[in-house]
């Protein structure tokens, strides 16, 4: 096995270290995988981890690499996408009722514990809310607070929620880590989930939805497209179990669940 990847590693491996992958911080074995054309005409060039087999959107990876200041771009884009009226302030009740992401995640694995739920880029805070009917405290944590405010206003549980633009601060450790259509939004990752994973429970979950490669799914701020193989590559990367991937084939999304061992079994040798 050990020599048929060597083989395929230098044989394929084009990366020349002005990107890296998002999942694996690989920089060499990456290689071109295809070109695609967004629903604007703009061409992005993709590439491939041949590690974690991550697809990249290594036009826009170079940018960050050579400067781009990611984090701005992101804020202006979450608050644009994300802005609400009055209208939408008088559904949210109903949203969150028709939030499934929780009674999902209890069904694959009833051992989740109720304590406190990290919703990792909020967003509009839908999936917190939702949270926030099971869990004891919800930290919902997004770039920018504008918005998440005024939907936990009219939120129901909205005591049990707490919104934050700085989750290193939160004076917690986790139960569930919940991150939805947030993580292709990260160049960096791996120093976000490494940080949060360092502070999940034994036995807690990290559980993260990303929407796949299509044409539809293409834009400048979707830097990583995720696969089965990558997911469990990542999950493994950060010490956690498996637990579910699933697919939402209608949408074209990915869900993935995993679990940090109990402390019975990360005392065990492998
Ligand atoms: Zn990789």
């Amino acid at each position: 096995m050990a020599a048929i990847e060597h083989t395929s590693l230098l044989h394929d491996a084009k990366g020349a270290g002005d990107f890296a992958c998002t999942v694996c911080r690989e920089e060499v074995a990456l290689t071109p995988f295809e070109r695609r054309t967004d629903d604007h005409g703009q061409v992005y060039d993709l590439w491939m981890c041949l590690r974690c087999h991550a697809i990249l959107n290594a036009t826009h990876l170079r940018k960050v690499r050579a400067g781009d200041d990611f984090l701005s771009l992101q804020a202006d884009s979450s608050n644009d996408f994300y802005a609400v009226d009055s209208a939408y302030l008088s559904t949210v009740a109903d949203q969150i009722d028709a939030c499934g992401f929780f009674d999902y995640l209890f069904k694959v694995y009833p051992g989740q514990r109720r304590g406190v739920l990290i919703d990792f880029g909020a967003g509009r805070g839908i999936v917190a809310g939702c949270g926030a009917k099971y869990f004891e405290k919800v930290y919902a944590a997004e770039l920018s607070l504008n918005v998440l405010r005024q939907v936990q206003a009219v939120m129901p549980n909205r005591d049990r929620v707490i919104v934050t633009d700085d989750y290193k601060s939160i004076p917690a450790t986790f139960d569930c880590i919940a991150s939805m259509h947030v993580l292709e939004h990260l160049p960096n990752l791996r120093d976000i989930l490494d940080a949060l994973v360092a502070r999940l429970n034994p036995e807690g979950t990290l559980f993260f939805q990303v929407p796949m490669l299509l044409r539809a799914h293409l834009v400048s701020v979707h830097y990583t497209f995720f696969n089965e193989v990558s997911a469990r590559s990542l999950c493994r990367q950060l010490g956690l179990d498996v637990i579910s991937i699933s697919y939402d084939n209608d949408l074209d999304f990915l869900n993935c669940i995993s679990r940090k061992p109990s402390l019975n079994d990360q005392a065990r040798p492998k």
